[in-house]
């Protein structure tokens, strides 16, 4: 029996494992489940999985849920540091499906274990990426990519040959705006924002899929995890979402790994590997799909996709003050607080306004992560420019 804890169950990606958890019950025992607020959902699935421990970031819930699993036997806590305790108990595989950089110190908690981690939360390689791999090094922890691109990409990479890989190309839906003119974009909504076309996500993400954000922090993230330099990762728009991702070898040829968009295969790849499981995903039928079409970003549209790309040359403190900027932009977009296109332009604001020194501890970036919260959080009427 594999022992497993899932950080940020009640998420898109949390249920998602447990979905997959529940086809293979007598291979995996659940030792830890944490989620942010929803104790009631908390509640639920700990019911039906009998994990040793859970954890709510958000004390507020904190009796309601200690009451609803009363006599259970289950460890119930609460509060950020709690999250953190789950992090740390003896679990051999943890899935780190927290959002924002909120997920940095309990990622880091199962890291420091050396335990076999599989890594949803991009955003704590975008503003953590060297200290994180650093750790994820110094205690010889396995990190298994999620995101479906760097799956994809994991999956065909040839790590022995790491000097033939010419070329990373990550696959980008285009979100839901692809073709929509940048004037357009202006008086999007929330619920426009969110309604991806092909995946089924948090808000958080479906948002950055919609200012193609998204694919920005992915390029961090894949320069990260594949120790990729930004002039080698390029990014290619797929509106079919069925190529995943691809890299590029010194003689040309190019490898790629396809797929229905289903988190439930990257996923899959991640909990049973080294072996494949069994996994629910609809199978592709080509004949059906009949073209795959491919075409270039439109930086102009999307500039958020660029000031990613710039932050990571740019390097220091740059990557963490985006992601930081980014996160408080998008809360403000789905509260009301701001339009679309506003998203970008704070980001660059934000940028724009903070020194970006190298940045060589935790406690350096959670300082610069705070700072540019701060900044962003403020930013009041900024103009956005035209196309
Ligand atoms: P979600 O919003 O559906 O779920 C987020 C989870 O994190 C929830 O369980 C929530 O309770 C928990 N959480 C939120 N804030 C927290 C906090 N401050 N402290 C502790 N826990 C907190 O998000 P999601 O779509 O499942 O995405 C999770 C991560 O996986 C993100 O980093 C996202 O970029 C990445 N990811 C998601 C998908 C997808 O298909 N959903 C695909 C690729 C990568
Ligand atoms: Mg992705």
């Amino acid at each position: 029996m594999r022992r497993i804890t899932i950080l940020g169950s009640t998420g898109s990606v949390g249920e998602s494992t447990i979905d997959l958890v529940n086809r293979n019950r007598d291979a995996y025992r659940v030792v830890a489940l944490t989620a942010h607020s929803n104790w009631e959902k908390l509640a639920l699935q700990a019911k039906a999985l009998q994990p040793e421990m859970v954890a709510l970031a958000d004390v507020a819930g904190y009796g309601a849920l200690k009451a609803a699993l009363a006599g259970t036997g289950i460890t119930v806590s609460a509060g950020d540091e709690a999250v953190c305790d789950a992090a740390r108990m003896d679990a051999d595989w943890v899935m780190a499906a927290i959002v924002g950089a909120a997920g940095l110190k309990p990622t880091l908690a199962a890291v420091t274990r050396g335990a076999t981690v599989a890594l949803a939360n991009k955003e704590c390689l975008v503003s953590a990426g060297d200290v994180f791999m650093a750790a994820v090094q110094r205690h010889k922890a396995t990190l298994l990519p999620v995101d479906s691109e760097h799956n994809a990409i994991f999956q065909v990479f040839d790590f022995d040959q790491h000097a033939q890989v010419t070329r990373i190309i990550l696959t980008a839906s285009g979100g839901p705006f692809r073709t929509m003119s940048f004037a357009d974009m202006r008086g999007v909504t929330p619920a426009q924002a969110v309604a991806h076309p092909n995946w089924s996500m948090g808000a958080k993400i479906s948002v950055d899929s919609a200012t193609m954000m998204n694919k920005g922090l992915e390029v961090i993230e894949a320069h990260h995890l594949f120790r990729m330099p930004a002039s080698r990762i390029e990014v290619v728009v797929h509106p079919q979402s069925v190529i995943h991702s691809m890299v590029e070898y010194a003689d040309g040829s190019v490898l790629a790994q396809l797929g229905t968009p289903d988190m439930r295969t990257p996923i899959a790849y991640t909990l049973g590997w080294p072996s494949r499981l069994q996994a629910p995903a609809a199978r592709l039928d080509f004949a059906r799909l009949g073209a795959l079409t491919f075409e270039a970003p439109d930086l102009q549209r999307f500039p958020a996709l660029k000031l990613a790309q710039d932050a990571l040359v740019a390097g220091g403190a740059a990557p963490t003050i985006l992601n930081a900027a980014n996160e408080v932009a998008v809360a403000r977009f789905l509260a009301g607080d701001i339009g679309f296109l506003e998203i970008a332009a704070i980001v660059d604001h934000t940028l724009a306004r903070l020194a970006q020194p190298a940045l060589t501890t935790l406690d350096d970036i959670l300082a610069v992560d705070e700072e540019a919260r701060a900044v962003a959080g403020a930013a009041k009427n900024l103009s956005v420019a035209a196309e």
